[in-house]
């Protein structure tokens, strides 16, 4: 894999709290790579970390596969607070202030920034005329002053109505397919799903797996069966299949099988050749996000 950034056994503390503890992955060049957990999980101390902005007390961290430079930072755009704009400017007239202040890019550089973005068309209106979405696309437009080839967003969509969500997802996609590699934290596992193609799972700041967002998030099949005596039906069911995972809520079995197994017609003849009739058979394709509370909650 070629890395844009590993990471490698970091951990930090704030007094007694350990936000980060021997957290080591890698970041591959072009993907879309969401760091995905729950609150307090350590995603902003990470994040910040990589940036600079705050110090590891243990372990390191590496750019493009060298020790951190100024000329590497340049090809670093972020995005950990949204700035503040001037209400009453343009758009453009807020990135000349926002240029003039971080050096990042030129003048010429706004106009193709906003074309990024998508605001180009509204580049001369007030900030205070625009909507959620379009505020967070300036912010992201800030960001990629200067054409940086890696962006880092945290929690990207956090405080947008549904429509700005749709817009930041979709302008993240596009910024991937111009080729920029983009690094993102979020608590939402459906918008990972959504936007990135790789995936760390990070809880209380360990982290529990990394990796393709198709292989690590996988869609599990779920089967709701149930009959009229279930202690028997799962003593039954436990032949049924190595691979077959059982819970049990109430009077019901939930089966999990992995994506694609789950075959009805295949349990249900099972079961009626071992003497069981079901009076429930019910095929639930959904069970990622049961799967992320399960995998963050233990
Ligand atoms: P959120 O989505 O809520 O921002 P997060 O995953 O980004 O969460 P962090 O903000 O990195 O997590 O916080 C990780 C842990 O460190 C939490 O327990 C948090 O309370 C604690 N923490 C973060 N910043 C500080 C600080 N400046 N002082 C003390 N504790 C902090």
């Amino acid at each position: 894999m070629n890395a844009i950034l590993s990471i490698n056994n970091i951990a930090k503390s704030y007094g007694r709290i350990k936000a980060l503890d021997g957290l080591s992955f890698e970041v591959p060049a072009g993907s879309v790579f969401g760091i995905l957990g729950p609150n307090g999980s350590g995603k902003t101390t990470l994040l910040s970390i990589i940036l600079d902005v705050l110090r590891a007390d243990q372990g390191n961290f590496s750019w493009f596969g060298q020790p951190g430079s100024p000329q590497q930072r340049r090809k670093i755009g972020s995005l950990l607070e949204t700035p503040n704009f001037y209400h009453y400017l343009s758009a453009v007239n807020n990135l000349k202030i926002t240029h003039s202040i971080s050096g990042r890019g030129s003048r010429e550089n706004i106009d193709t920034v906003l074309e990024k973005v998508n605001l180009f068309d509204r580049r001369n209106s007030r900030f205070s005329s625009y909507s959620l979405g379009m505020k967070q696309r300036l912010a992201i437009a800030a960001a990629l002053l200067g054409d940086p080839q890696v962006l880092v967003l945290d929690e990207p969509t956090n405080g947008l109505d549904p429509v700005g969500i749709a817009e930041i997802r979709a302008l993240i996609i596009e910024l991937s397919k111009k080729g920029h590699t983009i690094i993102m934290a979020s608590h939402l596992l459906d918008e990972v799903e959504k936007v990135c193609t790789h995936v760390a799972i990070l809880k209380k700041g360990t982290l529990l797996t990394t990796g393709d967002v198709n292989e690590v998030l996988v869609d599990d099949d779920l089967v709701e069966i149930g009959s009229g005596d279930p202690d028997a039906l799962w003593e039954v069911m436990k032949g049924y299949s190595d691979q077959l995972k059982i819970t049990r809520e109430g009077s019901i079995l939930h089966l999990i099988l992995p994506k694609g197994e789950a075959r009805l017609d295949d349990i249900n003849h099972y079961c009626f050749s071992k003497g069981i009739v079901l009076n429930h058979l019910v095929f639930k394709k959904k069970r990622l996000e049961a799967k992320f509370f399960e995998l963050t909650n233990n």
